[in-house]
């Protein structure tokens, strides 16, 4: 078993929240355990809970279609989420849940030892750009310890709003450019300690 399943078999027994409670499925991530890209959204909704899976509804369904304009299957990457239990009546993630749930994202970094990390969302922003807003940092990198960090409008954000369709395929285009550079610059080793969230 890979330490990723071993790590997926101590999420599912995690009853830190009260969510654990009403979940019919905990969510952990799925995708290429060395994959090079991490995709990092929110939070479980109505059909990830029913699944056990990331992103399998519409936004996910939205999320595979930027995947494909980039030549890219959901299998080739990893996705996961900043909580793995759903919100009840589909809220927002609490304070709490997202530092409850913190060490699991940490441990599936430092296991999938991402070049390049991107975000999907305000949630998964706040974790590794501080105090920034989403609006004036979508289709930006920041390199740091040889990751690159790439924020992104979440794709369900993009469902609902038409305007935001445009801005996220085009943030999504720019990926492999981005990738590219990261492999260049990732010849020395990274050490997992260097993948450590920064402070909310
Ligand atoms: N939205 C998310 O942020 N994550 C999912 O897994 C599904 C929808």
């Amino acid at each position: 078993m890979s330490a990723l399943s071993e790590l997926y078999q101590e999420i599912t027994l995690c009853q830190q929240c009260e969510i654990a409670k009403f979940r019919t499925n905990v969510v952990p991530g799925e995708g290429a355990e060395g994959a090079d890209i991490l995709f990092i959204g929110e939070a479980p909704g109505w059909h990830e809970d029913q699944q056990g899976r990331p992103f399998v509804g519409p936004a996910g369904q939205y999320l595979d279609e930027l995947l494909a304009s980039i030549n890219l299957k959901r299998g080739q990457v990893y996705i996961a989420n900043v909580i793995k239990c759903r919100p009840t009546g589909n809220r927002d993630p609490l304070p709490v849940e997202i530092g409850n749930c913190r060490k699991w994202l940490e441990k599936q970094i430092e296991l999938i030892r991402p070049m390049m990390i991107v975000t999907l969302g305000r949630y998964s922003m706040a974790m590794f750009f501080l105090g920034k807003s989403i609006s004036k940092i979508h289709g930006t990198a920041q390199k740091r310890n040889n990751v690159i960090y790439y924020a992104m409008y979440h794709p369900a954000a993009a469902l609902h709003q038409q305007s935001l369709r445009q801005v996220i395929e085009a943030d999504m285009l720019k990926i492999p450019t981005l990738l590219t550079e990261a492999k260049s610059m990732t010849e020395a080793e990274v050490q997992p300690q260097q993948l450590k969230m920064f402070e909310v």
